[in-house]
C-alpha cells in the first residue's frame, strides 16, 4: 500500500513513521510512504501558501492555486481518493482503518492555520476523516494517526497477525484484560484461571471480561453488535454482578471491574 502525504511540515513524519513497526514495514517494502511539501508547489518567490479570508476574520486560509497544483502533481492520472485530515469529517474508527487499508494507494491532505479554501474541499477531496472532537494545530498528526491504524491492518507487518484478530473494537468488543510474570506483585495475583492451562475456561474468561469492559466503558458499541447465544448468557450474568438499570445500554451498573 503506498500513502502520500501533503503537508506544510514534512520534516514532522520522520520519527513516527521511520521507527518502531512502521519504519520496518517500510524497510520490507510492506509500505510505501512519500511526504510532499505543499510549500514547493507555490509560485510566488516568497512562496506564499495562504492569505487573508474573504470576508475578515482571524486566521489564514490555505490557497486553492496551491493546494490543487499539489494535488493534481502528486496524484497524477491516478483514482487515487484524496482524503483531507479535519475535525468536521467522519469520525476514524477501525471500521474505516480497515476499509482503506483495502486501498492501493490513498492521498492525505494535512491543512493547517484556519482552513483550507472550500473550493477545494467541494472538489479535489473525496473523503474527510477526523480523528476526535478537538481541534489541532494540523492534519500532520492526525495523517500518521491514520498511517499507522491502516499500516499495522495490512498482511505481514504485525509479526503475530492473530493479535488483530483480538484486539479491540475488531469484534465489536473491547479487549480482555492481559496479565505477564510475576504471578503475584505486590500480594496482586493473576486469575487463578489463567494458570490453569485449561483452554476452554480460559476462554470463556476472556469473553466474560472484554463484554464486562464493554459493558462498563463503551456499552454503545453493545448496541451496535449481534450478540451470540453464549455472549447474550455471558452479559446477563454481568447485568446482574454490577447491578444495571438500564440493561444492555449499560446505564446505572456498579463501575467495579
Ligand atoms: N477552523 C477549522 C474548524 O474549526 O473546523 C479547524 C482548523 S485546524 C486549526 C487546522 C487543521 O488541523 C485542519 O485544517 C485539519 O487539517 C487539522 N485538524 C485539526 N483538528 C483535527 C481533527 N480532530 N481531525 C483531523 N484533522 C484535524
Amino acid at each position: 500500500m503506498h500513502f502520500d502525504i501533503l503537508t506544510l511540515f514534512p520534516e514532522m513524519f520522520a520519527g513516527p513513521l521511520g521507527t518502531s513497526m512502521i519504519g520496518k514495514a517500510r524497510e520490507r517494502g510492506l509500505l510505501s510512504v512519500e511526504v510532499w511539501n505543499i510549500r514547493d508547489y507555490a509560485l510566488d518567490k516568497h512562496r506564499t501558501v495562504d492569505d487573508t479570508p474573504y470576508g475578515g476574520g482571524a486566521g489564514m486560509v490555505l490557497r486553492p492555486d496551491v493546494l490543487v497544483r499539489a494535488i493534481e502533481a502528486v496524484r497524477g492520472s491516478s483514482s487515487a481518493p484524496v482524503i483531507y485530515l479535519s475535525p468536521q469529517g467522519r469520525v476514524f474508527n477501525q471500521e474505516l482503518a480497515a476499509e482503506l487499508a483495502r486501498l492501493p494507494r490513498v492521498i492525505l491532505l494535512a491543512g493547517h492555520y484556519e482552513e483550507i479554501d472550500e473550493r477545494v474541499r467541494q472538489h479535489w477531496v473525496d473523503w474527510e476523516l477526523s480523528i476526535g472532537d478537538y481541534v489541532l494545530t494540523g492534519g500532520e498528526l492526525p495523517a500518521m494517526v491514520v498511517v499507522d491504524a491502516v499500516a499495522r491492518l495490512l498482511p505481514g507487518v504485525l509479526g503475530d497477525a492473530s493479535s488483530l484478530e483480538e484486539e479491540s473494537f475488531q469484534d465489536g468488543l473491547l479487549d480482555y484484560p492481559q496479565y505477564t510474570r510475576p504471578a503475584v506483585f505486590r500480594d496482586l495475583a493473576v486469575p487463578e484461571v489463567l494458570l490453569s492451562g485449561h483452554h476452554e475456561q480460559i476462554r470463556r474468561f476472556r469473553l466474560k471480561e472484554a463484554l464486562r469492559r464493554t459493558l462498563l466503558r463503551r456499552p454503545d458499541l453493545l448496541r451496535q453488535r449481534e450478540l451470540s447465544a453464549e455472549e447474550r448468557e455471558i452479559l446477563e450474568e454481568l447485568i446482574q454482578e454490577h447491578s444495571c438499570e438500564g440493561r444492555v445500554n449499560g446505564s446505572g451498573c456498579n463501575q467495579n471491574d
